[in-house]
C-alpha cells in the first residue's frame, strides 16, 4: 500500500430477497425453471398493466434498515429508473431514487469501525443474456421483477479487508434475518464497488471509477486492490483517473473499461405513476422490530459474557444462527462451557465443513454431545477416549453412555488393576527403566503409551501418571 495516498470506497450491495413470488406481479421467483417461464404482462411490462408490491418484500426491507440502525422513512416512493437494454423488455426499472425505504445507518465492522450506510432501497431485478451459445445472444427474462434491495454505503472504506469485513457483516446480517441466502456466486448477493484515492492530508474526494462484476468475495478483495494500485500509479505517472464503469475479469485478474459513468440525470428518474406511495407508521415499524432476532454482535456479546467465553470462541460460534442454537442446545446438557466450544469449533465444524452440510443436518444431536461431555467430566471414559466415542456416534444415532457400555469403554480407575499393568510394563522394560533412573524424564511417555495401549486406552491417565511415576521414583 502506498503512504501517501489513501483509498476511499463505497460499496452498493445488491440482495435478492427470499420472497416467494416476484415484486410486483405474482409470478414465482423460483430458481432454475426454464428460460422465460416465470412471467407475466406485469413483470414484462406490458401496456396497461398494473403493479403491486409485495407486502413481504417491504417487510424484508424494514427489518434490515432496522437491523443496520436505518431511519425508516414514514414515506417513500417508487421511481422509474430509464434505460435501454435488451434484458429489460418495459424500458425502465422500478426502483427508488429521492425517498427510499431507509436512510442514514451504519454498521459496526470493528470495535471501534463504523461504516456508515447512505440508504438501503427497494427495486426489482433486470433479466439475464446469455452470450455462450455461439453467434447468439439470448435473453431470459425469469429474472425480471426479482425483488433486490440495494444497499449503499458512504465512501467510509478505507482498504480492501475493510471492504471485505463489511460485506462479511452485511451478508451475516442478511442471513440471520432470513431475508437473503447471501450466495454470491448464485448472485442472490451482488457488489459493485466505487473507488477512489486521495492524498493523505487531503478530505476532498477523488475521481471515482466503478467495478462490477466480482462474484465472490476473494474477487471483491482483489479487484479493489488492483484499482487502487491502479489509480496510484496513473496519478504519480502524472495521468488523470476519468469517471468510468470498469469489469472485473477474476482470470486475468484484470479490469476493463465499458463505459463511462452514468450520472442519475441519465436515467430521467421520475415518480411511477402506477404505484402508491409506500406509508410506514411507527405501530409497524415496532412490531418488525420486535419480530427481529438477537443480531451477530449482541449474540457474540452474550456468548462471552453468559458462557465465559474468549471472543474468539463467541465469534466462530455466532457465525450462523443455526451454529449458535446448537452450542446453547449442547450447554443446556452439560455446564462445562469451554469444552463445550472447543467440541463444536473443533470436531463438529471440522466434520460439516468436511461434508458440506449445515448444522442442522450434522448426524450427533446436541443433547448426545452435551452427554458425552458428561461422561468425560464425570470420570467415566477420558478425554481420548471421547474422540473414539464421538466418531461412533456419527454413524450410530445412540446415546453416548449406550455406546460406552455396549464397546466396553468405561474407564479403569481401579488402582490395583492399573497398578498390576504397570509392574508387567516396567518388568518387561528393563533398559527403559535404567533410562528413566539415568535421568531421562522423557522416556516416561514410552511408559504411558505401553500401559495405555495393554488398557485400550482405557486406564484414567491422572491415575496412570501418578502411579507410575511413584513406582518408578521407588528405585530412584
Ligand atoms: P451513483 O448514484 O452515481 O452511483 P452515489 O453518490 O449514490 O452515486 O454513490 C454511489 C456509491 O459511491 C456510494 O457507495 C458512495 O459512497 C460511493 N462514492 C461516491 N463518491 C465516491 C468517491 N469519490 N470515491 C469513492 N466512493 C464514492
Ligand atoms: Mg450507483
Ligand atoms: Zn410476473
Amino acid at each position: 500500500m502506498n503512504l501517501e495516498y489513501e483509498p476511499v470506497i463505497g460499496l452498493e450491495v445488491h440482495a435478492q430477497l427470499l420472497t416467494k413470488s416476484k415484486i410486483f406481479c405474482s409470478c414465482s421467483t423460483e430458481f432454475g425453471m426454464p428460460p422465460n417461464f416465470n412471467i407475466c404482462p406485469i413483470c414484462l411490462g406490458h401496456p396497461g398493466v398494473l403493479p403491486v408490491l409485495n407486502y413481504q418484500a417491504l417487510e424484508f426491507i424494514i427489518r434490515m434498515g432496522l437491523a443496520t440502525n436505518c431511519l425508516i422513512n414514514e414515506k417513500s416512493i417508487f421511481a422509474r429508473k430509464n434505460y435501454f437494454y435488451p434484458d429489460l423488455p418495459k424500458g425502465y426499472q422500478i426502483s427508488q431514487f429521492e425517498n427510499p425505504v431507509c436512510e442514514n445507518g451504519y454498521i459496526q465492522i470493528e470495535n471501534d469501525k463504523k461504516i456508515r450506510i447512505k440508504r438501503i432501497h427497494l427495486e426489482e431485478d433486470a433479466g439475464k443474456l446469455i452470450h455462450d451459445r455461439g453467434n447468439v445472444s439470448l435473453v431470459d427474462v425469469n429474472r425480471c421483477g426479482i425483488p433486490l434491495i440495494e444497499i449503499v454505503s458512504e465512501p467510509d472504506i478505507h482498504s480492501s479487508q475493510e471492504a471485505f469485513l463489511y460485506l462479511s457483516k452485511l451478508k451475516q446480517i442478511l442471513i440471520y434475518l432470513n431475508i437473503c441466502d447471501g450466495n454470491m456466486e448464485e448472485g442472490s448477493l451482488r457488489c459493485d464497488a466505487n473507488i477512489s484515492v486521495r492524498p493523505k492530508e487531503s478530505k476532498k474526494l477523488g475521481t471515482r471509477t466503478e467495478v462490477k462484476n466480482m462474484n465472490s468475495f476473494k474477487n471483491v478483495e482483489a479487484a479493489i486492490e488492483h484499482e487502487i494500485n491502479r489509480q496510484i500509479e496513473l496519478i504519480k505517472d502524472g495521468g488523470k483517473i476519468i469517471q468510468e464503469t470498469l469489469l472485473w475479469n477474476a482470470e486475468l485478474n484484470e479490469s476493463v473499461s465499458i463505459r463511462g459513468k452514468e450520472e442519475a440525470h441519465d436515467y430521467r428518474y421520475f415518480p411511477d405513476p402506477d404505484l402508491v406511495p409506500i406509508l410506514i407508521n411507527n405501530e409497524w415499524q415496532v412490531k418488525i422490530k420486535q419480530s427481529i432476532p438477537e443480531l451477530p454482535d449482541a449474540k457474540k456479546n452474550r456468548f462471552c459474557k453468559d458462557y465465559n467465553l474468549p471472543i474468539y470462541d463467541a465469534e466462530v460460534l455466532t457465525s450462523s444462527r443455526e451454529l449458535a442454537d446448537y452450542y446453547e442446545n449442547v450447554v443446556k446438557v452439560t455446564y462445562d462451557f469451554k469444552t463445550a466450544s472447543n467440541w463444536v469449533m473443533g470436531d463438529v465444524l471440522q466434520i460439516i465443513n468436511e461434508k458440506k452440510i449445515s448444522i442442522n443436518d450434522f448426524s450427533i444431536s446436541s443433547q448426545n454431545l452435551g452427554q458425552l461431555i458428561n461422561l468425560v467430566n464425570k470420570n467415566i471414559i477420558s478425554g481420548k477416549i471421547a474422540k473414539n466415542v464421538f466418531q461412533f456416534m456419527l454413524e450410530e444415532s445412540k446415546e453416548p453412555e449406550e455406546i460406552v457400555k455396549e464397546r466396553n469403554l468405561i474407564q479403569i480407575t481401579d488402582t490395583s488393576e492399573i497398578e498390576k499393568i504397570i509392574d508387567e510394563v516396567i518388568s518387561k522394560s528393563p533398559k527403559q527403566v535404567d533410562d528413566y533412573l539415568s535421568g531421562k524424564d522423557k522416556i516416561i511417555g514410552y511408559f504411558v503409551g505401553q500401559i495405555m495401549s495393554a488398557t485400550k486406552g482405557k486406564a484414567n491417565p491422572q491415575m496412570v501418571n501418578d502411579l507410575l511415576l511413584k513406582k518408578l521414583n521407588k528405585n530412584k
